[in-house]
């Protein structure tokens, strides 16, 4: 499969997303012959760094085939040293140039941290990661926390990754915020 460079492939998506909106899914590389392409390696053209809500769904929404796109999830889409390190995996190692975050509207993990309170270690280890949202976000609304908690998820992306910054600085890498409309299915790519 092709490398594509970041503008390639935010084109790409943007194409793919118009699709979906227009019910007009080509659903192509979802085959055997796909399979078979991609069994000794993988160049995905974007990672896409998003919620892990079940109404975010990534290869559909965005109209791409297996080995297209990595796709890292977590409930609210934190960067933390998890997610952080599957990205420097894809942009290292895989020669991805695209890295998309993606937040979304109702967004349940968004909703249990605005809401604070303590519900699990590992609950209240996760939510610890969006409260710096929470906390700057300009409106207190979820929504506009969640679109805030993007933002915080991107910029920790560089400021927590060597890999990523020089990848951004010297290596044509590009990051881009999205927000996902799960009632409509439209992406705003950013
Ligand atoms: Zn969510």
């Amino acid at each position: 499969m092709e490398r594509l460079t970041a503008e390639e492939a935010y084109e790409r998506l943007r194409a793919g997303n118009e699709r979906f909106l227009n019910d007009a899914l080509e659903g192509a590389g979802r085959d055997e012959a796909r399979r078979r392409l991609l069994a000794q390696s993988q160049h995905p053209f974007a990672v896409i760094h998003c919620c892990a809500d079940s109404r975010v769904a990534p290869e559909i929404a965005f109209d791409t085939g297996i080995g297209e796109l990595f796709v890292v999830r977590v409930a609210g889409n934190v960067a933390n040293r998890s997610t952080i390190a599957s990205i420097e995996y894809a942009v290292a190692n895989l020669g991805t140039r695209l890295i998309v975050v993606m937040g979304h509207d109702n967004c349940g993990a968004v909703a249990a941290a605005i809401a604070g309170g303590e519900i699990s270690p590992s609950l209240d280890y996760l939510l610890e990661y969006i409260q710096p949202a929470v906390r700057s976000s300009d409106d207190p609304d979820p929504d506009a926390v969640a679109r805030r908690n993007v933002q915080v998820s991107a910029e920790r992306l560089v400021t927590e990754s060597d890999i990523i910054r020089e990848a951004v600085a010297n290596d044509g890498a590009r990051i881009v915020t999205a927000f996902y409309h799960p009632a409509t299915g439209q992406i705003e790519l950013v």
